[in-house]
């Protein structure tokens, strides 16, 4: 019986105190180590606990576990993108070839993709996530997700994201998310960012298995 995947914290591309000043070491370590882990874990017991009910055809409790499933699924997912569309800041960060083509022609100017981005980022009401994403057609979208799962546009493929729950920022920035988010901004790893936009271009499966899943 092979149906069960066992799902795992896949590895950081960098150290905790890679991202300082702009993320501080103490946050990325918690944030990691404690909520992301966590998420797995719980990922873990729900995909049991659904192979388990299609054993027994016991599905009196299958709303209960398929939303644990999509909650914990969408958080690894996200955590997992968030880490890797990361890397040590610099201030002029900024996207470039043909990402910051593409930027430019669906948003107007990279200034207002910025001023989009930030402000969605900002606006999301309570936990969530900012995200830019790719349509199937080759236009790019920015929207905000409601805790990791809500408010998510069904065909768009997020190449980018912002964590915006309080766990992600509140040890250095306090209230101040938007801080947060001006300092985000300064860490995208857009090459990386890059790598799934031209992925989803060319619509290269093989080639982008490994960019294109989540770690497993
Ligand atoms: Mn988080």
């Amino acid at each position: 019986m092979k149906e069960i995947h066992e799902f795992t914290l896949p590895q950081l591309p960098y150290a905790y105190d890679a991202l300082e000043p702009f993320y501080d070491k103490q946050t990325l370590e918690i944030h990691y180590t404690k909520h992301h882990a966590g998420y797995v874990a719980a990922l873990n017991i729900a995909t049991k606990k659904l192979a388990e009910a299609r054993q027994t055809g016991e599905f009196s409790l299958i709303k209960h576990w398929e939303r644990e499933y999509a909650f914990y699924g969408a958080g690894h997912f996200f955590h997992t993108m968030f880490w890797e569309n990361m890397a040590p800041g610099k201030e002029d960060n900024k996207a470039s070839g043909d990402l910051l083509v593409a930027i430019e022609k669906w948003f107007g100017s990279w200034d207002a993709f910025v001023g989009q981005f930030k402000a969605a980022t900002t606006a999301v009401e309570g936990s969530g996530w900012g995200v830019l994403a790719k349509c199937p057609e080759g236009s790019l979208h920015i929207f905000a997700v409601e805790n990791h799962q809500k408010s998510f546009p069904p065909g768009l493929k997020p190449i980018m994201v912002c964590d915006v729950w309080e766990h992600a920022y509140y040890l250095k920035y306090q209230n101040k998310r938007a801080d947060w988010i001006v300092n985000f901004m300064k860490l995208v790893n857009w090459d990386e960012v890059s790598k799934r936009y031209s992925c989803y271009e060319k619509k290269m499966e093989k080639d982008c298995s490994d960019k294109d899943k989540i770690s497993h």
